[in-house]
């Protein structure tokens, strides 16, 4: 059960969400927007989050887009991850969306949703870092396209009320080899002890991790070194765990020796099937 009160509002455009969001920021109260809703509710639930209204961003015609135009495939905020992943629009982020959560949740949760999510995973992000992806975002009256690494480190840099629309991925990458390999504490379901997607691009490979620290990353660092084939494969993955951004995640899921163990394996994984050396 939820706690508390609150309002619903689901506006039509852009336009009337920002208006709507500042009007009730203006009479003091707290505004949230949502895609999916399932994290508000989870949070809520637990009063580990609070709002006197939550405006849905799914009536938002381009939060609902996904479709090719032109060279790019375009993806709305609010396009849950069983549309993404059934679209087979981009390959590599259906494999790793597929692998988020059940079948049932997957088709509430958004890729919006996931993306800003206040847990540390948002796997989601893994093949958009790989990509280059750009996003569209929306704040006041004013919609930029900035590259995803402007906007994204460790988190989603954004202002209070500031929307993400678009998730913009360029199909030169959509036919390169790509691997996403996800390993949890139990079943198939839950959350990643480890979660790592690569791709290959002209003879280097693009890796991206999740589980490992407390945030999603991608490291110029760790692809240097990882592409260094004057090095046999296993240097190379011993040299990758002295060079990661942040200490090793040490919870219930997973204690940083265990996580440490599983992320070696992966990368072995991955590193012989993009067949990256001895
Ligand atoms: C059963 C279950 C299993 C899960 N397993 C995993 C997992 O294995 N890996 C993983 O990565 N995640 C996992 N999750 C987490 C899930 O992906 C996130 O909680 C996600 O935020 C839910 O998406 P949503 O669309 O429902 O989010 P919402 O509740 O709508 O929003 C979540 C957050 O994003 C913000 N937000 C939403 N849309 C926008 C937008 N357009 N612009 C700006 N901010 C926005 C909201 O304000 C809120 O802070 C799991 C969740 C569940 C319920």
């Amino acid at each position: 059960m939820i706690s508390f009160d609150f309002q619903y509002f689901k506006p039509s455009s852009v336009a009337d969400t920002i208006n709507m969001y500042n009007e009730i920021r203006k009479q003091g109260e707290q505004a949230l927007i949502i895609s999916g809703g399932t994290e508000f509710i989870t949070f809520a639930r637990k009063n580990k989050i609070y709002a006197d209204a939550i405006i849905d961003s799914k009536g938002i015609p381009e939060c609902n887009v996904l479709e090719k135009q032109g060279d790019d495939v375009v993806i709305g905020a609010a396009v849950s991850l069983n549309k993404i992943a059934n679209s087979n629009l981009f390959p590599l982020l259906g494999t790793t969306v597929k692998q988020i959560a059940d079948h049932t949740s997957r088709n509430k949760i958004t890729i919006g949703g996931n993306i800003n999510s206040e847990l540390i995973y948002k796997e989601s992000i893994l093949p958009l870092l790989l990509v280059d992806a750009k996003v569209k975002m929306a704040k006041e009256t004013d919609e930029r396209v900035v590259s995803l690494h402007s906007v994204f480190n460790k988190k989603m840099n954004t202002s209070p009320g500031e929307i993400l629309l678009q998730i913009i991925i360029d199909s030169s990458y959509l036919a390169l080899p790509y691997i996403s390999l996800k390993r949890t504490k139990f079943s198939k379901v839950g959350y990643p002890v480890v979660s790592v997607a690569a791709i290959l691009r002209e003879s280097q490979l693009r890796v991206a991790f999740s589980g490992v620290c407390d945030f999603p990353f991608r490291s110029d660092e760790i692809e240097t070194i990882l592409n260094d084939s004057a090095i046999s494969v296993v240097d190379r993955i011993d040299k990758v765990m002295e060079s990661l951004p942040s200490k090793i995640v040490d919870d219930l899921q997973g204690s940083k020796e265990y996580r440490a163990f599983v992320l070696k394996n992966v990368l072995l994984d991955v590193m012989e099937e993009m067949e990256m050396g001895e």
